[in-house]
Formats: structure tokens, C-alpha cells, sequence
């Protein structure tokens, strides 16, 4: 007997979690939106309420349209188990919450997603949680500060908006070493192109709101991975309320069917269009790990086998100003605060992600004023460089 083929990705991103047949025959998933399900049978509810049967019970806690996301999304990244919440905000917030206690530390990077620097900077201190943020590009310094212990290292990779990348096995060794819990937010990499868990991480993070929805339609979040750790932050996740809405959900199977066309296509855009600007006069410097001269081309290489994503950012050589003129021209691009899109979206750090940030903390963070974050959706390249080109036309250039 030949070995058992195991499905690929793009094949589990249409079929997984609807192999089975749904109410009435229908091909596609039901949109439930009852609050409660009932039960004749005492015993059973009984037996459903404890888990002792398969079912529901109440919306908050589990619902069919919903699990079937969670299905979906457990398959694609390969995990014991995955649960759902109403944002990627509510899926690392719960995530965090749960798993640390007072006294713990946490040890991060200062790239991460803007709303989850805010939950380790000011929120996780209120109860006596220690974080430690590292300078992204440090290993050594991640390292050291893990040798000290840690309960759980928090990782993101590649960084919003600087596309930096980090070796996520090697981190993820040593935060085994010191018995360290290892999350990694996979948003920007979807698990078409990275599979953290199989490079060390037991728990995955995702803003389903990005790129598993990819329709910017619908706001969704998910933790993937370690099943009693999953359920954990299940429990929590119950009762904090943060819970996906069966309306979302279905937004965002649907939108799944085609992760895998899209961002296959999108890692094309992205690797095209940061060629090309690499050369163009009126940009300064390109941002992408697939580009051959960045600084971690080779740990991008090995680590995202799918591709090297769909988001690159680049300054323009002409300052914030530049910004200004530039962007409004862009016919191809929504000027918005989103990623992950099949239409491309285009936002400067200075007045988007990280508007909040001063001069000098952007600037510590190695984003200039003048960066653009271009994240490529999945019209024709040819197109969208022919937008940026006409948008960047009458830009100064080198020496000019
Ligand atoms: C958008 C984003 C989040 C937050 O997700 P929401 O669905 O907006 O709450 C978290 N991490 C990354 C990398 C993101 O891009």
C-alpha cells in the first residue's frame, strides 16, 4: 500500500471543516444565528453542558458556524486544537491574560502590532507582570533576557511595518530551555507561507481580520496549538464574552476557501513590486524579507517556505512630504488602516499604525517619516507598479 497522501494547504484551505454534512444537505456552511440550542432530553443537556456529549449550549460559548472556523483554522495550522474570538485584539489579549499570573515575566520584541505592544507595555504591569521588550533585530539580547526565565516569550514575525524577521526556531529553543511558553502572532505569514508550531511555537495568534479573511469585511481573531493550553484560554474566553459572531465566521470561511490563491498571488505582487522600487530613484530603501539583501533573507527563506508575504514597506527619498503628494495618487490602493486585503492597502506609519508613537520612538523603532507600508492585494502586478510609477513621477530623485 502506498503511504496515505496527506492534503496540502490549498487543499485544506476549501475543504477543511466542511467534509461533513451540514442541515438538509446544504453544500455550503449554515449561517446559525440562534443564541441558545434546545434540549427535550435533560440528560443530554446535561451531558452537553459538561462536555460529556458533542453540542451547544449558548452562543458565547460554542456555536456551529463558528466551530466550523475553528476547524478550518486548526487543520491549516496543523494544531491539537483552535478556538475563536471576536478580533486578533481578543484572541492575544486572552491569550495573555490566561496564561499569565502575577509574579510572571514576559519576554517580547518592541515590534509587535501596536494593540499588543499596548496589552505588554501598560495593561499586563497593572498585574505585576513584568514584560521585557528587545530590539527586534537582537537575538543575542531575546536570548539573554530568556536565560534570566521567563513564563512566556511573545514573538511576531515578519514586523508590522518594518517587515523584519526573526529565527523563530532558534528563539523558540531557547525559550524550551528555560521552560518558556512560546506564542507567535503568524497574522502577517498566514500559515500558507509559516508554520510556527512546527518550528517550536505551542501556541499560534491571528488577526482572522487580515489575510484568513482577506476580504476586510469582517473582524475576526485566532489561537491555535497545545490543546489544554487552547482550552485554557478557551475558559477565559467564555466568560470574558470576547466571542466571534456566526455572521463573521461565515465571512471568514468563505474568504478561507481562497487563502491559499491569494496570498500565493500576493507573495508574487509583493516580491515584484519590492524589485522593482528597489531600483527606482525617488525610493530611498525597500523593506521585504525576500529581497536577497535583507539583513534576514536566509532565516526568511528557510522558516516561510510558502513565500515571503504579501506586505513590504518603503521610504521615499523625499520625505513626509513626499508621502503627502504620492499616496493621494495611487489609484489602486485604498489609503486605509488595514492589510491583508484582495485590494492593495497603502498606509504611512506616521499617521496609521503608529500615529501615536513620537517622532523619536518611531525613529528608535527604525521607521522613518517617510515610510509606506504597501500591502499588495491581488490585482495584476503589472497594473499596480504602472500606479506606483505614475504616482511617483514627478518625485525628486538621487541628488536631484
Ligand atoms: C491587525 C493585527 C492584529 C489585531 O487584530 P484585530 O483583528 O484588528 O484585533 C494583531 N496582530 C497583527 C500582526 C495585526 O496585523
Amino acid at each position: 500500500m502506498p503511504p496515505e497522501r496527506r492534503l496540502t494547504r490549498r487543499t485544506e484551505a476549501v475543504w477543511a471543516g466542511e467534509d461533513r454534512p451540514f442541515q438538509e444537505g446544504a453544500t455550503q456552511v449554515p449561517v446559525v444565528h440562534s443564541v441558545s440550542f434546545g434540549y427535550q432530553d435533560l440528560e443530554r443537556w446535561r451531558a452537553v453542558a459538561v462536555g460529556e456529549a458533542s453540542g451547544h449550549i449558548y452562543g458565547r460559548n460554542t456555536n456551529p458556524t463558528v466551530q466550523v472556523f475553528e476547524e478550518k483554522l486548526r487543520v491549516l495550522e496543523r494544531a491539537e486544537a483552535a478556538t475563536s474570538f471576536a478580533t486578533g485584539m481578543a484572541a492575544i489579549s486572552d491569550t495573555l491574560f490566561t496564561l499569565c499570573r502575577p509574579g510572571d515575566r514576559v519576554v517580547s520584541i518592541r515590534d509587535t502590532y501596536g494593540g499588543t505592544s499596548r496589552v505588554l507595555s501598560d495593561h499586563l504591569p497593572r498585574f505585576d507582570v513584568t514584560t521585557v521588550l528587545c530590539d527586534t533585530d537582537d537575538h543575542e539580547a531575546i536570548e539573554a533576557e530568556l536565560a534570566d526565565g521567563a513564563r512566556l516569550l511573545y514573538l511576531e514575525s515578519p514586523t508590522n511595518p518594518t517587515c523584519k524577521v526573526l529565527d523563530l526556531e532558534r528563539l523558540a529553543g531557547k525559550a524550551k530551555e528555560v521552560g518558556a511558553l512560546v506564542v507567535v502572532d503568524n497574522t502577517f505569514a498566514t500559515p500558507i507561507n509559516q508554520h510556527p508550531l512546527e518550528l517550536g511555537a505551542d501556541l499560534v495568534v491571528h488577526s482572522a481580520t487580515k489575510y484568513l479573511g482577506g476580504h476586510a469585511d469582517a473582524l475576526g481573531g485566532a489561537l491555535a496549538g497545545n490543546a489544554e493550553l487552547v482550552e485554557q484560554v478557551f475558559h477565559f474566553r467564555e466568560v470574558d464574552g470576547a466571542a466571534l459572531h456566526p455572521e463573521a465566521a461565515y465571512l471568514l470561511l468563505r474568504g478561507m476557501k481562497t487563502l491559499a490563491l491569494r496570498v500565493e498571488r500576493q507573495n508574487h505582487n509583493a516580491l515584484t513590486i519590492a524589485r522593482h522600487l528597489r531600483e527606482h530613484p525617488a525610493v530611498l530603501a525597500v523593506n521585504y524579507p525576500g529581497l536577497e539583501e535583507h539583513p534576514n533573507h536566509a532565516v526568511a527563506a528557510r522558516q516561510m517556505p510558502g513565500g515571503f508575504g504579501g506586505v513590504l514597506s518603503f521610504e521615499l527619498r523625499g520625505g513626509f512630504p513626499a508621502v503627502e503628494r504620492v499616496l493621494p495618487k495611487l489609484r489602486l490602493a485604498h489609503l486605509a488602516a488595514n492589510l491583508g486585503a484582495v485590494e492593495t492597502v497603502v498606509a504611512p506609519p506616521r499617521t496609521g499604525s503608529h500615529v501615536e508613537l513620537s517622532h523619536e520612538e518611531r525613529a528608535a523603532l527604525g521607521i522613518p517619516e517617510a515610510l509606506v507600508r504597501y500591502s499588495c492585494g491581488i490585482e495584476d502586478v503589472g497594473d499596480l507598479i504602472a500606479d506606483l510609477d505614475a504616482a511617483l513621477a514627478a518625485e525628486p530623485e538621487a541628488g536631484g
